[in-house]
């Protein structure tokens, strides 16, 4: 895994401690976290809320960090595992520990109308059910 520091260069971001320990947070996480977890956690790092909200939405638009949408509820944030554009994978809500998780990147093929396969460069699939430690 690249290390974080170049990650942050690579994506054209000055390389400070705030950033570094955000990128942190998110690569030991084995889920996905919402802005107010990660808070909590930096907060005790006497990092505050408006320079999280501020460099989270950099790393999102440097695409080195997702956005995860649930219908009806917060936002969440994971580190992007692959560094290519057009990355698409799915998530998984489990109903039974609500936990929220990037599942492997899918490649995605219409049967027909192949036309719309090279237009395709995003993705928001979100599935359910119970994940396989539930089972
Ligand atoms: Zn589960
Ligand atoms: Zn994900």
């Amino acid at each position: 895994m690249m290390d974080l520091s170049t990650k942050v260069k690579k994506a054209g971001l000055r390389v400070t401690q705030p950033r570094l320990r955000l990128l942190e947070l998110l690569s030991v996480s084995s889920q996905p976290l919402s802005f107010a977890q990660i808070c909590e956690t930096l907060e005790q790092q006497e990092i505050d809320n408006a320079t999280i909200y501020r460099n989270l939405q950099k790393f999102v638009e440097k695409k080195i960090v997702h956005t995860i949408q649930q219908p009806g509820d917060v936002n969440l944030y994971s580190m992007s595992t692959h560094d290519h554009e057009h990355h698409v994978h799915p998530h998984f809500s489990c109903t039974s520990c609500k936990t929220v998780q990037c599942l492997p990147e899918l490649s995605v093929k219409f049967k027909e109308h192949n036309e719309w396969d090279k237009a395709l460069q995003n993705a928001v699939l979100h599935f359910s059910g119970v994940c396989p430690s539930c089972e």
